[in-house]
């Protein structure tokens, strides 16, 4: 038995709840891992709670990504004693995820946990951040340079959002965070953000093109704030959307496409290519100021994961927040 997070699904409802789980739950795979950190992402708080059918499977244990140490290994790629990260392919969805103390996975899904980082800062950085990543290289390929402008950041005080910003910003480009909460501007501007606007300016249905202003975008929130979002992005730019928290739909027309030559990139993390993933994590080595990271993570235990990811979905959380597994017993 070891200790974690179970979803249960019966005639009595849809339950969260830590407690003792038997080995037999965990999914197949030929890699164990003792899980030492994990981390809320939004689709943990939609699995936790319920609010959407993110779990395909009962009982099921959340957590779509963790960072841990191999204890066996039937896959000859990996060894007992290997530090690794797993970020997406279903776990925390179909297969049993990173929120408890054991997983059980495919080898070819992890990921060697990169030497600038530890356990802990790898899942500070967490599927938020990895996304943010794989963003920016969306918009480098694009040939996006500091020079070209402004970079619009939504949701900027969400994961995904604070690591975007930090990124961009050492990287030296000029960021203008879009947030509900402009009463954390400070925080946003200590992260890089060289502007901060409320999120209102762009959340309502907006003309199918506006006034030339952005060279790139990491839209994270979806819907008018993505319709508006192309609508004003210079000619030529790009556009990388990979979150929903604003809403599912694109109230958008092609104007920003035909006429303006936009690009709008697709961001998906979860069933991402390990080259992808390799690239990612190298250039998050190479990219991310640690320090600030830290600035914008908070760490809690298992017992309180379920709480803050119904938080988490009221827009309540700033920042990254990190789960420490094993609770008391020293993680690295
Ligand atoms: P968080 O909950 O940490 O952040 C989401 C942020 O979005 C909030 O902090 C808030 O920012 C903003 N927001 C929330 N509700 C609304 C709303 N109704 N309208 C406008 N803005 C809103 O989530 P993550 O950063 O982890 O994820 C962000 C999005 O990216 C999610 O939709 C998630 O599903 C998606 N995602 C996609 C991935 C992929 O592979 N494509 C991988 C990871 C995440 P503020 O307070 O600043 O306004």
């Amino acid at each position: 038995m070891f200790n974690g997070i179970l979803i249960t699904k019966d005639d009595t409802g849809y339950r969260a709840q830590v407690q003792p789980i038997d080995e037999a739950v965990l999914s197949e795979g030929d890699v164990t891992v003792s899980v030492e950190w994990s981390t809320l992402n939004y689709k943990d708080g939609l699995a936790i709670t319920g609010k959407a059918p993110v779990v395909r499977r009962f009982p099921m244990v959340p957590g779509i990504d963790f960072a841990g140490t191999v204890i066996a290994s039937s896959n000859p790629a990996w060894q007992v004693g290997e530090r690794v990260l797993l970020n997406g392919w279903g776990v925390g969805e179909t297969h049993c995820g990173g929120l408890a103390e054991l997983a059980r996975v495919k080898g070819e899904w992890l990921v060697a946990l990169p030497d600038t980082f530890t356990a802990r800062q790898a899942m500070a950085i967490g599927t938020a951040g990895y996304t943010a990543m794989l963003c920016v290289l969306a918009l480098e390929k694009h040939g996006i340079q500091p020079k070209d402008g402004e970079i619009l950041v939504t949701g900027a005080n969400g994961g995904v959002g604070s690591v975007a910003i930090a990124l961009l910003a050492k990287l030296g480009y000029q960021v203008v965070a879009s947030t509900g909460r402009v009463s954390e501007g400070e925080h946003l501007k200590a992260l890089g953000a060289a502007e901060v606007i409320d999120r209102q300016v762009l959340a309502a249905p907006g003309k199918p093109i506006g006034k030339e202003r952005w060279a790139g975008v990491i839209d994270t929130v979806g819907s008018h704030t993505l319709a508006n979002a192309c609508a004003t992005t210079k000619y030529r730019g790009a556009v990388a959307a990979c979150g929903l928290a604003g809403g599912m739909d694109f109230p958008a027309t092609v104007a920003p496409f035909i006429l303006r030559g936009v690009t709008l990139y697709g961001i998906d993390s979860v069933m991402a290519p390990l080259a992808v993933r390799h690239e990612a994590w190298a250039r998050l080595g190479q990219d991310l100021d640690i320090v600030r990271l830290e600035r914008i993570t908070c760490e809690i235990g298992l017992s309180e994961a379920i709480e803050v990811a119904a938080q988490l979905l009221d827009g309540k959380v700033r920042g990254r927040v990190v789960v420490n597994v094993q609770g008391g017993r020293s993680p690295s």
